[in-house]
């Protein structure tokens, strides 16, 4: 799933990268390719619509932080907005209920209910460590019973017995009474389906759930059908109060619309996903990991997302303006120090870039937190005049330097080499555009 709309959004933003600055010209332009590209991916066109006016107002008018490009900027609106679209959080199941917590799962025939009901029941046992029992009220669709209990065989899951000769509510009744006397903390009941939403459907399951109280009314839809799929869970949510929606067949290749709408459309949020036929391919759904995978570049953006909190944009600016009067002093460098501290350090930084891990290790030895703290300990042991103007650091002030910060007149020597260096180049990169560039690199 995804993979084609990913491949779209990822071309589109990365034409942006190139841009300067954020224009309302580049923008629209740019939101136009990522409608397309979400229409193309089947997202209900309210839901485009709504998406797209968001990533446009807040893009617009956005200040860029002096260490992010303008198509990063973009990147990180699209994927905080993608992540608000498909419901913020994850939602766990909630069955805090006097037990037992009764799962009714209803949805259209075909959609998956069956092998969901079974993928639910292993994860209630496994992870949640709770007992639990699945039953199946379908007593239409012929063998749909036996399916439910040669499915729950194979996966060692606990059924209780029912038959198509009875009433779904007289079922579903029993079996609450059964596991309530049995002492079992969980029952999952597995409902008819029909291949269209019909009014006997409806009927039925309004009646079990009116009478179960269920403590989750889960929807279970088929993201192959894209945009049927979810008029389906609008329909079942106005008449259902539905607690979450469990997406089946996302290994499939099914174009993401289902995933992208469904949230908006009923309200309600996603809360698996079942990616394969196999009786553990049950996902918590977590917007914030798929918006990444749509994107497909997660570390790019924990990246930006670290420079955005921690960088002051203001002193950032400050600087800029410093370094280009040229009169950028060893106070400077010690903030830079700082700066990079509280974002992690150095090698922490680095860790989160594409492609560092192929680097030898030798090189990724050579930056080494511990040395730049050394440099801030020197700094630190010189007095405010000294800072401002290193020329005065005469021999006895490198002593004095040295031993108040616990090292040696060499290596005091080496910060001011260094210190001198950096001093040129920045005033080689006082021609136009280097000086952004190079901060932008620091980024
Ligand atoms: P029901 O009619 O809603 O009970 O649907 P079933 O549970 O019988 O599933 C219908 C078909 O979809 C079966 O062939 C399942 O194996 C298949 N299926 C269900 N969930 C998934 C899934 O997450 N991925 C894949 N690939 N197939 C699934």
């Amino acid at each position: 799933m995804f993979d084609n709309l990913s491949e779209r959004l990822g071309r589109t933003l990365k034409n942006l990268r190139g841009q300067g600055r954020l224009s309302e010209d580049n923008i629209s332009e740019a939101m136009r390719e990522v409608r397309m590209a979400l229409l193309e991916a089947d997202v209900a066109l309210p839901v485009v619509k709504d998406f797209i006016e968001h990533v446009r107002e807040r893009a617009i008018g956005q200040e860029v932080a002096t260490s992010l490009t303008p198509g990063q900027v973009v990147i990180k609106i699209v994927h905080e907005e993608l992540v608000r679209l498909m419901g913020e959080s994850a939602t766990p199941l909630s069955l805090n209920v006097a037990p037992p917590a009764v799962i009714l799962l209803a949805g259209l025939q075909g959609a998956g209910k069956t092998t969901t009901a079974v993928k639910l029941a292993r994860h209630i046992r496994d992870d949640l460590k709770r007992s639990v029992k699945v039953v199946s009220c379908d007593v239409y669709r012929p063998a749909a019973i036996d399916q439910l209990h040669a499915y729950a065989d194979q996966a060692g899951i606990e059924y209780l017995p029912s038959d198509s000769s009875q009433k779904p509510l007289d079922i579903a009744r029993d079996a609450v009474a059964t596991v309530r006397r049995q002492g079992v903390e969980t029952l999952i009941v597995d409902t008819a389906g029909r291949l269209h939403v019909d009014e006997d459907m409806m009927a039925e399951v309004q009646a079990l759930n009116s009478d179960l109280s269920p403590a989750e009314t889960l929807f279970v839809i088929d993201s192959m059908m894209g945009q049927d799929a979810v008029k389906s869970a609008e329909a079942f949510n106005n008449a259902l109060p539905l607690s979450g929606v469990i997406l089946t067949k996302v290994d499939g290749d099914a174009r993401g619309g289902a995933a992208l709408s469904v949230r908006h459309v009923t309200g309600k949020p996603i809360k698996f996903l079942g990616s394969g036929e196999k009786f553990d391919a049950l996902e918590a759904f977590h917007p914030e990991r798929v918006a990444s995978r749509i994107l497909g570049m997660g570390d790019v953006l924990s990246l930006i997302e670290e420079v955005e909190r921690k960088t002051d944009q203001d002193k950032a600016k400050k600087m800029a303006a410093k370094i280009k009067k040229g009169g950028f002093d060893l106070d400077d460098f010690r903030d830079q120090i700082n700066e990079m501290n509280r974002m992690g350090g150095m090698s922490s930084l680095l860790d989160k870039l594409p492609g560092t891990g192929q680097l030898p290790a030798g090189a990724l030895n050579q930056v080494n937190d511990g040395m730049f703290n050394r440099l801030g300990t020197i700094i630190d042991s010189m007095t405010q005049k000294e800072r401002r103007k290193p020329d005065i650091i005469n021999g006895s002030r490198k002593k004095r330097i040295a031993a108040g910060s616990g090292t040696s007149v060499q290596e005091v020597n080496k910060l001011l080499k260094q210190f001198g260096q950096m001093q040129k180049t920045m005033k080689r990169m006082k021609r136009k555009g280097g000086l952004q560039k190079m901060l932008q690199g620091m980024g």
